[in-house]
């Protein structure tokens, strides 16, 4: 794949404490040599990525950003199909508000995992719990890795098909998880001294056409502090939409790849598929943002 020269920000990366498949240090070694100036962990419910990311140190050429992804309900009045993810930026790892929250998610999903097994099984495939764990490792078990596993086995051929066929949101298998209300999650976030993030506001699928507006509004009211606006599922005209969005209601912009390692083919750090890149102007800003205690940024 040709380099991009302009990749220089990630502040969407899963690692192996979550469903990605690199850990914490070589993502920070993989940033380091692709020359990035600023990256964030932004796990799936748990920040011990990025707490091991900030108990090695970073290289004072990089900006790192503590990070958390949270998965939260949306609000009653933006009822929605796909991922109502929220991001969280520059929070303190040892808050314990947050902490005692995110083990209550942790819990959840490890409750749902044997319900996806058992329905998978139902529909005919040998899959067991031994099989799931070995797949995740010490991290903790996402829906990426039953596709892994449905791969491995032969069932689907593609990560995309096990989504599609049977683990998406509605699909045979999918079992839906307990979430916090997406007032909380921002709530957590903003206690814990970070900003809040709506993520990949493109994946959102809301059902019928309520208002973008609104949505942002109702949430900026909530404490929300930025939008993903940069993310590689996102086209031209909803980069531009969320962009004129952010900067109407005074919010910062923030941007990622959603890098996952191996089990997200095609998705490399920074760059996406090769094309993609977040501008500078978003780490610095996000910084402001943060101030001086959020994030860390030298050993
Ligand atoms: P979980 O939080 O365990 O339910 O899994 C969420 C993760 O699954 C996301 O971060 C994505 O990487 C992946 N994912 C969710 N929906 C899809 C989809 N329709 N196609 C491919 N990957 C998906
Ligand atoms: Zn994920
Ligand atoms: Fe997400
Ligand atoms: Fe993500």
């Amino acid at each position: 794949m040709d380099c991009n020269r302009d990749a220089k920000v990630d502040l969407h990366v899963h690692s192996t404490a979550s469903d990605g498949t690199l850990p914490p240090l070589q993502i920070l070694r993989r940033a380091v040599a692709l020359g990035l100036k600023a990256i964030a962990i932004t796990d799936h419910d748990t920040v011990a990525g990025a707490r091991d990311v900030a108990a090695a140190g970073v290289p004072p050429s990089m900006r790192f950003f503590t990070g958390i992804e949270i998965s939260a309900a949306p609000p009653p009045g933006y009822p929605c199909r796909g991922s109502f993810h929220v991001l969280g930026y520059g929070i303190r790892l040892d808050d314990p508000l947050l902490e005692d929250a995110l083990a209550v998610l942790q819990t959840a999903r490890r409750e749902r995992n044997p319900g996806m097994i058992s329905r998978l099984r139902e529909l005919g495939m040998d899959i067991s719990m031994a099989e799931l764990a070995a797949e995740a490792g010490d991290g903790q078990i996402g829906r990426p890795h039953i596709a892994r596993c449905m791969m491995n086995k032969g069932y689907v051929e593609t990560f995309d098909e096990a989504f599609d066929r049977f683990i998406g949101a509605g699909k045979p298998a999918y079992v839906d998880k307990y979430r916090i209300s997406c007032e909380r999650a921002i709530h957590l976030i903003r206690h814990a001294g970070g900003v809040a993030v709506l993520a990949h506001p493109g994946l959102l699928r809301p059902a019928g056409s309520p208002s973008f507006d609104d949505l942002i509004r109702g949430l900026t009211a909530m404490g929300l502090g930025g939008i993903e606006v940069y993310y590689p599922e996102h086209t031209p005209e909803q980069t531009a939409l969320y962009r004129s969005t952010a900067e109407r209601f005074g919010l910062v912009m923030t941007g990622g790849t959603d890098y996952h390692g191996d089990i997200k083919p095609g998705i490399e750090l920074g760059i996406g598929d090769g094309t993609f890149s977040v501008p500078e102007f978003v780490y610095e800003k996000l910084a402001e943002r943060c101030g001086a205690a959020g994030g860390i940024s030298e050993r």
